[in-house]
Parts: C-alpha cells; structure tokens; sequence
C-alpha cells in the first residue's frame, strides 16, 4: 500500500472529521510513516462553510458516475472532481481510502465497508481487536449507493455517534482519531506481512435491509421512535420489540422475529432519505 488518502468533510455537518482532517493537515508528523504517503482530502468546502450535510444533494450518494448522463447538481461536479484528484494523487498505485464520518445515532465507533475483500476483513480484523468496543458494518445494497469509498476497493469508512450535527466534541474526536492511528498502524503492519490477520474470524453486521417510520399518503411520520428503542443499535430485534411510538401514544412493537439487527436508529439525515434505521445480519466471515 503506497498511499492513505484520509477524507473529511464528505458531509458538511459532521465537523469532527473536518476538524480533525484540518488538524492531522496541519501537523503532518502524526501520520507520517515511512511506507506510506499521507493525502489529506475536505471534500465539501461549500457544505462546510454552510454548515449543512450537503448543497444539493447528498456527496456521499453522488459516485455512481454510470447512473447519470451529466453532472448537474454541485455535488455531482464534486464527485468527479474528486475522484480524478483521488487518481492523480494516488499516481495509480494502491491506495486505501479512509473516510471519516459522525452519526447522531447511539452506534459508538463503527467501521463500515463497502465491499468483503480480503483486505477490508483484515483491516476489520485488526481494528477490532485494537479498539474494544468497536463494530464492523459491511453497508452492501442491491444496487450501487454512490458511498465515495465505491471508488476504491481497499475502503474504510469512519462513522463515530452519537454526536449532534455541526457540533465539536472531546469523546467524538479521540475516537476518530483512535480509528484513524489504528488504520496508520495496520497500513504500516499490513506492509510487513500482507497475510496479517490470515485464519483469524471477523464478525460483521451485514447489510440486510431498512425500516422506516409509519407515514401517512403524503409521507408525513405517524410515529416516532420509541425511547426504548433509541439506544438499542447492534441488539437483535424480537417480535415483541417496542419499536416506534405513535402521536396517540400507542407503542408499536416490531413484528417479526428474524434475528435482525438495527444500526443508525434515528440518525437525523436519514428521515429525509425515508429510513428509520438499518437492519443487519451477523455474521462471521474467516480470513
Ligand atoms: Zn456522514
């Protein structure tokens, strides 16, 4: 691996990544390593500046370059700016693309992936056994969701909550951080012995689904989540799982018992993208 490009600022609200990507920027010591280059990318100067998730339309939903016949909108410009900056940077060389994220979700710290290749499980690997409490969530839908990160194949994504949006805060920032030091460590290990991680099992929540709000004809939300419900990320739902609440207050209990698991429960930008939260499957993948 001859380059980390460290993205911040893809979402113009989540100051942590920004403030950190400035500061990393700033103090080039702290990532600097002799096996690697370090390319420090804040995607979305505008939105930042805005202090809003984007201008037009969502960035990180804007790199399925095939599903537009032009670039319209702002952030459709910037992705293909983006991305061709990306490659010249990276001068066509292995490159790991790390992106950093807030969530106002109750989710701690999450690392998410595009894609199961066998490097993304070995970086899951060893981050995991790094930071305790950390989960790895493999966000892969039927079709293609513009995540920047569907550039590159080697991809983490950083996703830190709960944190209010265009907030600063100390625990945010030290775990990002914490991630980002990890990710410095196995790129520097991973140049030494590329089978790191080999015959090692890696747990993951895998991407199965979403559920979202009761809504009326015109999409108005007919309930709202239950406060039992809020924290409860990364725990199996049961059939009789209080899930959402109702403005009558009736709780309304989910109905299946699938074994499926909820992340980003309530995560405010995502009631305009008309999900609640996502469900996931466990499971575990051998290296
Ligand atoms: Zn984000």
């Amino acid at each position: 691996m001859e380059h980390l490009v460290l993205v911040g600022s893809t979402h113009g609200n989540e100051w942590t990544g920004a403030y950190l990507l400035k500061h990393l920027e700033t103090n080039k010591d702290i990532l600097a390593s002799k096996f690697f280059h370090t390319h420090y990318l804040f995607a979305n100067e505008k939105a930042f500046e805005n202090s809003t998730r984007y201008v037009e339309r969502d960035l990180n939903r804007s790199f399925n370059f095939s599903d537009r016949k032009q670039d319209i909108h702002h952030e459709e410009k910037l992705a293909r700016k983006l991305r061709s900056q990306i490659s010249a940077l990276s001068n066509n060389e292995e490159y790991l693309l790390v992106d950093m994220h807030t969530t106002t979700a109750d989710m701690g710290t999450t690392l998410i992936v595009d894609n199961l290749s066998k490097f993304n499980l070995q970086l899951l690997s060893y981050a995991a056994k790094k930071i305790p409490d950390m989960k790895a969530f493999a966000w892969i839908e039927d079709t293609k969701s513009g995540f920047i990160n569907e550039i590159n194949e080697k991809n983490i994504t950083i996703e830190i909550g709960p944190i209010e949006r265009s907030t600063l805060k100390q625990e945010s920032y030290e775990r990002t951080l914490e991630c980002v030091l990890v990710i410095k460590d196995f790129m520097e290990e991973y140049k030494l012995n590329p089978s790191i991680e080999e015959g090692e099992e890696v747990e993951i929540y895998k991407y199965h689904s979403k559920l979202d709000y009761p809504r009326s004809d015109t999409k108005l939300l007919k309930a709202m989540l239950h406060k039992d419900f809020e924290k409860r990320n990364f725990e199996v739902l049961k059939a009789e799982s209080p899930v959402f609440y109702d403005l009558s207050g009736k709780t309304i209990c989910y109905a299946k018992d699938d074994k499926l698991i909820p992340v980003f429960i309530g995560e405010a930008s995502y009631y305009e993208k008309g999900f609640a939260c996502c469900l996931t499957k466990k499971i575990k993948l051998k290296i």
